[in-house]
């Protein structure tokens, strides 16, 4: 016979949510261990229930009390499952800590995932909004997702084509959504590592982070001189310290600032769209798409509209980066969405595009 599910009830989510929104869930399960599933299931009462799956709560906006079942997501585990002459394969749980996984990663010699790093949240998340940074999405090393499914009751894996992976978007945020709770990601980690430094901002950064190493270096010393160049100390263990660096400046840290990071997407506009645009404002940051359409910077046009360092009650917009909400203190769900509503219509009047809310709303 299984021991009782370790439920509770009236659960606080405010220590459970990066943004710092105060709302009550009705029941609470930490999920340490997968068996614990088909167990829920088999409850009809916690069946009954809506549920929200949950990890880190670093991309979630909370906008009332939650009337179900919270499924906290928290076992852990990391291993290396399989090799091939090409890759190496790692798998990590659900419950694990997004960076504690890059780390663990870059201490083990394996590179792919330096340019992820310093995201918020737990691995289970990472395949939902197919999470990205400086140049590399997480879809892109991901070689399976194993998820137990609540209408089956089955453990299925999906490959990589089977996730359906977009621009912070895959199968889990469409179909699959509330219906599949993910157990464990397998990273495909190359075994000759290449390094993604496209993005100037990190070039700067590595170089920045050369200079200051040869500064430090006393005057005249043999090692000096025959220093290698920049590019040939590039390694990932760098690459992520870099990474670390630039975010720690840039983004508020979530444990003093309540935010869920970029609260918009990057939207998609035509190519003849971006010509209008361009003739009006031509210092429109925006990147060819391979499909010939342009992805504009959502945090640009957000700041040519005057919103940077702005508030509305308790929500405000962070002063360094546009794209950032922020609590500043006991603001709720509502106030959040309230900001971002005027923000989206803001931009749509003057800029005739649509911004999206990256974060799930709740
Ligand atoms: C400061 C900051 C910086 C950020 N920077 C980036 C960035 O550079 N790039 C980026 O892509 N994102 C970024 N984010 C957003 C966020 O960190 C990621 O989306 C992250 O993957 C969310 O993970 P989480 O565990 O916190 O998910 P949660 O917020 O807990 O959940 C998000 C969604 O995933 C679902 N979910 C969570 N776990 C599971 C599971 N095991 N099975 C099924 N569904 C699940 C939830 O139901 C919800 O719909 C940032 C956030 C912050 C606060």
């Amino acid at each position: 016979m299984q021991s009782p599910l370790p439920v509770e009830h009236d659960f606080s989510l405010l220590k459970f949510n990066t943004f710092g929104i105060d709302v009550v869930a009705k029941a609470y399960l930490s999920v340490t261990d997968p068996a614990m599933l088909p167990q829920v299931r088999l409850d009809s009462r916690l069946a009954a229930l809506p549920r929200l799956i949950l990890g880190g709560g670093s991309n979630l906006v909370l906008t009332r009390d939650f009337p179900g079942l919270v499924l906290h997501m928290t076992n852990k585990g990391i291993d290396v499952v399989g090799r091939t002459g090409h890759t190496v394969s790692v798998r990590a749980a659900a419950g694990e800590p997004w960076h504690g996984l890059v780390q663990w990663t870059l201490a083990h010699g394996f590179g792919g995932l330096e340019n992820l790093s310093l995201i918020p949240g737990s691995v289970g998340a990472s395949p939902i909004q197919n999470i990205g940074a400086y140049g590399v999405e997480a879809g892109s090393l991901i070689e399976s997702v194993r998820y137990y499914d609540f209408d089956t009751d089955a453990v299925i894996t999906l490959d990589r084509a089977g996730c359906r992976f977009g621009y912070r978007d895959s199968v889990f945020k469409h179909h699959l959504r509330q219906r599949a709770v993910i157990i464990d990601v397998t990273f495909g980690l190359p075994v000759v590592w290449q390094a993604q430094v496209q993005y100037a901002e990190l070039q700067q950064e590595l170089r920045k982070m050369q200079q200051d190493i040869q500064q430090d270096m006393p005057q005249n010393t043999p090692q000096k001189s025959s220093l290698p160049p920049a590019s040939a100390t590039i390694t990932p263990a760098r690459i992520s310290e870099a990474i670390v660096a630039i975010r720690s400046r840039k983004l508020p840290d979530p444990a003093r600032i309540g935010n869920a990071g970029s609260f918009f997407k990057n939207p998609l506009v035509s190519a003849a769209h971006r010509q209008r645009l361009l003739a009006q404002w031509p210092g429109l940051i925006c990147f060819a798409q391979a499909d010939g359409s342009y992805k504009l910077a959502a945090g640009w046009l957000i700041d040519q509209c005057g919103w940077k360092g702005q508030s509305m009650g308790a929500a405000g917009v962070y002063d360094k980066q546009a794209l950032v909400l922020i609590n500043r203190g006991h603001a709720t769900g509502t106030d959040i969405l309230r900001l971002a509503n005027a923000i989206q219509e803001d931009v749509a009047r003057r800029f005739g595009v649509t911004l999206e809310p990256e974060p799930i709303i709740v």
